[in-house]
């Protein structure tokens, strides 16, 4: 069985020194700790678990970067991005797909993330019609996923309406349209998808794009597993629900669905000081993508009144703009000071480390979001990474200093190599596909860019 030893690791209980671990079958089968070094032995310096990042939607790795300029309108916001994103996905194959999902999902690893939550919408082709194969596109989401080997709850997304009220989808949402029937097909058709530490979940996209009682279908559809919906993102899905339901996005869920661990509320940024306190308290995640957020302009999340009322985070890299968790805690803790004029903001009594505190907080509501258990213990998917020792931002520190300096002072270069399911995926840096990888994704943007 191989067996790697670390001079220093986090665990559940916190940093331990000089711990050796066994892996047998992906999943770790020992932890020792105060142990020396055995003949064999892979040998690191410092250790952490993986993380899940809980919102990607893998094509639009593609159009990063695509609508950074100013258009014809003077107030570019979410809803004028919305239509470059359109315009973009208008002319993706699911070849194309499969590219840059690898891509997207390579970058994912190569930055820490082990699992990512796949809130996947673009289900048809170009005109609107099915594939003859209802999961073509989820099964493109799939070989990705598990070519670049990193862990997969596929959330295939329910999409009807453009808007509240049960409006018609427009023509720049024909990939994504579901009805209830064909969606049960869809998920029926997406289960075979899932390889060993798969999970399946459901999206409903929003309650903009589902009615009320598409909802509890849809609830009723899948009774167990994840249940991943944007909410809140927006004033004006705020100021709509508002008009249509007569409550807010986060209020009208958790008095219509009963939120619960299932759930994932992905964005939640527009919130009352209630509503932060009853997501808080319902056990559901707030699924934060703070880098998207600011890109697109949302909002500041509420997040330390939300953390300090035992509310649970995750991290999504959403837009996947840019991919790395590190950069989506600095985001995070960023948008507070910068919000309440202050330092270490999500740090607490409890956990004066800001980084600690927030790594902690995600690497365990990302693992519930996702489906799958958190941080390296017996019995769980063999999933971590390492960091280098000889990065500068790594010199002379120690604990919970190592992930301070990780979040704040360096880039992501300080990851050395990461493992899922017991499988070394990146050394030194670096994908152990990223040439091949990368020249199909240039390949793909080449052709899409000249369409
Ligand atoms: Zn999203």
């Amino acid at each position: 069985m191989p067996t790697l030893w670390s001079a220093t690791a986090l665990l559940p209980d916190g940093w331990a020194k000089d711990v050796r671990i066994t892996i047998d079958h992906g999943l770790v089968s020992a932890i020792d700790t105060g142990t020396p070094a055995l003949p064999g032995d892979d040998h690191h310096h410092i250790l952490l678990p993986g993380l899940a990042n809980v919102h990607s939607h893998a094509f639009q790795r593609g159009m990063a970067g695509l609508a950074e300029h100013r258009g014809t309108k003077a107030d570019d916001n979410f809803w004028s991005w919305r239509e470059v994103m359109y315009r973009f996905l208008d002319r993706l194959t699911p070849d194309d797909m499969e590219a840059i999902a690898a891509m997207a999902y390579a970058e994912m690893l190569e930055t820490g993330y082990t699992h990512v939550g796949e809130f996947h919408y673009l289900h048809h082709d170009a005109e609107g019609g099915a594939y003859a194969d209802p999961a073509e596109m989820a099964a493109r989401i799939a070989a990705a996923a598990h070519a670049t080997g990193i862990g997969l709850t596929l959330l295939p997304v329910f999409y009807a309406h453009s808007n509240f009220g049960g409006a018609p989808p427009t023509p720049g949402q024909r990939r994504f349209i579901h009805n209830l029937d064909s969606f049960a097909r869809l998920l029926d058709a997406c289960r075979p998808l899932l390889a060993d530490g798969d999970r399946l979940g459901i999206a409903p996209h929003s309650l903009r794009a589902v009615t009320p009682e598409q909802l509890a279908h849809l609830i009723a559809m899948h009774p167990h597993g994840p249940i991943h919906i944007h909410a809140a993102e927006q004033v004006k899905e705020v100021t709509d629900c508002l008009a249509f339901l007569g409550k807010r996005p986060v209020e009208w869920l958790d008095d219509n669905v009963a939120l619960d661990p299932r759930w994932c509320l992905i964005h939640a940024t527009h919130l009352t000081d209630a509503e932060t306190d009853r997501l808080a308290v319902s056990g559901a995640v707030a699924g934060l993508c703070p880098i998207t957020e600011a890109n697109l302009g949302d909002g500041i999340f509420p997040a330390k009144r939300f953390l300090d009322a035992g509310g649970r985070i995750a991290t999504g890299t959403d837009s996947n703009i840019l991919i790395d968790p590190s950069q989506e805690l600095r985001a995070l803790e960023y948008s507070q000071r910068l919000a309440h004029r202050s330092r270490n903001v999500l740090a607490s009594d409890a956990c004066p480390s800001v980084a600690r505190r927030l790594f902690g907080a995600t690497l365990a509501g990302g693992a519930q979001a996702v489906g799958i258990a958190p941080g390296l213990a017996v019995g769980h998917s063999a999933d971590f990474m390492t960091l280098d020792p000889r990065h500068p931002a790594m010199h002379g520190r120690s604990g919970d200093q190592l992930l301070d300096n990780m979040v704040f002072a360096s880039r992501s270069n300080c990851i050395d190599s990461v493992w899922r399911r017991g499988e070394r995926l990146v050394s030194a840096g670096r994908h152990r596909d990223a040439v091949q990888v990368t020249q199909r994704y240039l390949a793909v943007i080449d052709r899409i860019l000249a369409a």
